[in-house]
């Protein structure tokens, strides 16, 4: 999921103690509560099922030892013993959810361990596991600590979100290893935007290795390797100077510029999520931030960023940029980025994908609208910056930002704020395959287009990008997915706008060939990407490219178009 070696000791994340605070809640918290409680049961039912799933997948007999412990651990959370016993704690003693999870999973405990039979004692762990995972799920661990593990670790866990990876420090943490979570998701976005080598979708990871063990994870080939001899120790050292010696390599190519053989000029852009990611930015030689995350700024905190330091924030990554611009998204969360500031008051969506997500909730929100399009005008005026709007549907949405803009506008210049001369350009992304058929309507009230071919890829294929089970259906060379990226390059060009691509495929060299060839000439990728990216484009021909792309989109078959993508050598 994310390239490089990683060598070095577990750490894994579950096996650390909780520290569950207990205290008294009042009469009328009560039901709040106990639906706080049943949320977090029906979450765990959800991580099982997943586990389960990816359980069956694994050969052999692990496949079935696995299956058993999992229903086990399904049944056991389903117990009217363990859900009545909870809830009555907290209505009757008025405890808060996590202690009365705790107390009430320790009597099961030592009621299994008091059982004169080996069988019946070996439950009391398994308790006391589904216990820990309903109390998890409850704190929702907005603040996972990497700060006081061991230099150097690596991180296992069953899951690992796109807010704990904004915590991980690449100078701190080798890499990670997890069970669950695909390719397209933030995590892996994340993981390789900080370049962590890391694997995701191990289904029996959590029963093979223990706190301490050496760990190799081939973040390239997707393999983790558990308890490692001396000489394959060996060989993977040498990999990871061989991949030194390649970065160092590639680094070379950072000041010249992005042209193909036939001289077309492309701008390289890089997608970032932190400030601290404009260093890498700027090392990798990219042309400006193509995309910004600001998600990101809402993620691990209890409470929402407010004008000032949002306006921060983004001025901190305009001057890094020094002059060239940056392409500021509004608030994209939802599916499964997710912000403990945003979410803690919303009941969970059945499909938080197609729910309220992105512009839709900003739209909807419009004090966290306005906070960004403030802070984001007040930074525009230290250089040059875009403004981006996510899941973009019709143009009814673009028309009532453009309208918020101006409000915004006027209230700052009322307070006497510093502001550009000019209003910063509002574009869309196109990931959406209604935007996408719909891109001539919206270029007419755009001033720019950035497809996000994730998201493009997720929806018109109807697969999930951070679902493991389905992730081998994920292709963005589906015949259906690049007409859409055709209609939309097209339409954008048409309208004479700008069109970037700055989904997960913009930073593959190997679809360089078919942007280009569908005449895209601005693409935005992770900084780690830009180096390899460019040394495609400058082999390249673009006319050649523009032929080859008339012949992959004349294709009905993804493997055949595959095939057309991969043998072009021009
Ligand atoms: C996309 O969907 O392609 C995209 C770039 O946005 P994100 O990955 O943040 O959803
Ligand atoms: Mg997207």
């Amino acid at each position: 999921m994310s390239p490089g070696v990683a060598i070095g000791p577990v750490h894994v994340r579950d096996s650390g103690d909780l520290h569950v605070a207990e205290h008294h809640i009042a009469p009328e918290e009560v039901e709040a509560e106990k639906i706080r409680f049943r949320r977090a049961v029906k979450k765990a039912e959800r991580q099982l099922g997943k586990i389960r799933g990816k359980a069956q997948t694994l050969h052999g007999t692990a496949a079935e030892e696995l299956g058993y412990l999992l229903d086990a651990h399904m049944q056991m959370l389903r117990s009217r013993r363990l859900l009545e016993g909870v809830e009555q704690r907290i209505a009757e003693q008025r405890l808060n959810a996590e202690a009365a999870v705790m107390k009430e999973i320790e009597r099961i405990a030592e009621g299994f361990l008091a059982m004169d039979d080996t069988y019946l004692k070996a439950r009391a762990e398994e308790i006391r596991e589904v216990g820990l995972r309903i109390v998890r799920n409850l704190m929702a661990a907005p603040y996972p600590s990497f700060d006081r593990i061991d230099e150097n670790s690596i991180i296992v866990a069953e899951e690992v979100t796109p807010a704990d990876t904004a915590l991980m420090d690449p100078n701190r943490i080798a890499g990670f290893a997890t069970v669950l979570g695909g390719a397209e998701g933030h995590t892996a976005i994340m993981a390789r935007s900080l370049g962590l080598p890391a694997v995701l979708g191990v289904a029996d990871l959590m029963g093979q290795v223990r706190d301490g063990d050496i760990l190799i994870v081939d973040g390239t080939r997707g393999r983790v390797i558990v308890h490692p001899t001396e000489s394959r120790l060996a060989s993977y050292y040498r990999r990871q100077r061989e991949i030194e010696r390649e970065t160092r390599a590639l680094s070379r190519l950072r000041g010249l510029p992005a042209i193909t053989r036939d001289g077309v000029l492309v701008t390289m852009q890089a997608n970032i999520e932190l400030p601290r990611e404009v260093t890498q930015a700027i090392v990798s030689g990219a042309e400006g931030v193509g995309l910004l995350r600001t998600e990101f700024m809402f993620m691990n905190r209890e409470d929402l960023p407010g004008e000032d330091e949002q306006y921060e924030t983004l001025r901190e990554i305009v001057e890094g940029m020094a002059g060239q611009p940056v392409t500021a998204r509004t608030l994209d969360v939802g599916g499964e980025k997710l912000a403990w500031s945003l979410d803690r008051d919303r009941g969970e969506s059945l499909n938080p994908a197609l729910g309220l997500r992105a512009i839709r909730l900003s739209l909807k929100e419009r004090h966290l609208l306005d906070t960004q399009l403030a802070a984001m005008l007040r930074a525009a005026a230290h250089g040059p910056l875009r403004i981006l709007l996510p899941m973009v549907t019709s143009v009814g949405e673009i028309r009532e930002v453009r309208r918020a803009v101006q409000e915004v506008e006027q209230r700052l210049r009322r307070r006497g704020e510093r502001l550009p001369y000019e209003t910063p350009p509002l574009g869309v992304m196109i990931e959406v395959p209604g935007a996408a058929l719909a891109a001539d309507a919206l270029a007419a009230v755009s001033d720019f287009f950035s497809i996000g071919t994730n998201d493009l890829t997720m929806y018109t294929l109807a697969i999930d990008r951070a679902e493991e089970q389905v992730a081998h259906l994920y292709n963005p060379l589906h015949p259906a997915v690049l007409r859409l990226i055709q209609f939309a390059v097209e339409a954008g060009l048409r309208a004479r706008i700008p069109v970037s691509v700055c989904g997960e495929m913009a930073g593959d060299p190997r679809y360089t060939p078919l942007f280009l060839g569908l005449g895209v000439t601005e693409l935005s990728m992770a900084p780690a990407s830009l180096p390899r990216v460019k040394q495609r484009l400058r082999h390249l021909d673009c006319t050649a490219a523009v032929h080859r792309a008339m012949a992959i989109m004349d294709q009905s078959d993804s493997g055949r178009i595959a095939a057309l993508l991969d043998d072009f050598s021009g």
